[in-house]
């Protein structure tokens, strides 16, 4: 922030409307225009705001600073079901979405229970690889507390599978295991669908 942004990028409202021209030049080239589809006419600008808020995790300003806690006695398995995100692949620029599974074995350290929600903010709000994002999510909580085993497991569907290519709905689970939480005995506990 701040510095000298030669192309803008530096500057939030260059880069806004830099990207507002980017989308009316990609409307050019798809033979659309404002001229004879109206609605089009503020499609640029709603658009350059959309990924504004999309690709929000990748701002600095925007990561959560997460309160930790010194933990004492047997730790105890800590898990977040049923969290709901959305993200762009980055292949394609469309949505993935679905649901993720966060959990801990704390060390001598816990973290607050919004961090599951907090760190799936930030690496699902970017272009992204569903993989990738369990593995981000898994990494930044061994760097934060030290666990003894953390696991984040992710269930979405793919718009660039549905809509585009084989053109068929399916769910991808991808699983982010590590550390005593690979062992199969806690394998019941990290399902997306608990047996209720
Ligand atoms: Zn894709």
């Amino acid at each position: 922030m701040g510095g000298p942004a030669r192309d803008g990028s530096n500057d939030p409202v260059a880069s806004q409307a830099a990207v507002e021209r980017a989308v009316a030049d990609l409307l050019k080239a798809l033979g659309l225009s404002a001229a004879t589809e109206p609605e089009l006419a503020q499609t640029p600008a709603r658009v350059a705001d959309l990924y504004r808020e999309a690709f929000s995790g990748l701002d600095p300003a925007n990561h959560p600073d997460l309160a930790t806690f010194p933990h004492a006695g047997q730790g105890e398995l800590v898990v977040v079901r049923d969290l709901e995100f959305h993200s762009l692949c980055v292949h394609h620029m469309v949505p993935f979405f679905g649901r993720a599974l966060v959990a801990y074995l704390p060390g001598d350290t816990l973290v607050g229970i919004s961090a599951a929600a907090r760190l799936l903010e930030v690496y699902s709000r970017r272009p992204q690889l569903q993989e990738r994002m369990g593995q981000q999510i898994a990494d930044h909580l061994d760097r934060l507390i030290r666990p003894k085993g953390v696991a984040v497991i992710v269930e979405a569907r793919h718009l660039c599978m549905e809509m585009r290519g084989i053109r068929k709905r399916g769910l991808v689970e991808t699983r982010a295991v590590r550390g005593e939480l690979a062992d199969p005995r806690w394998a019941p506990l990290l399902a997306l669908h608990p047996e209720r």
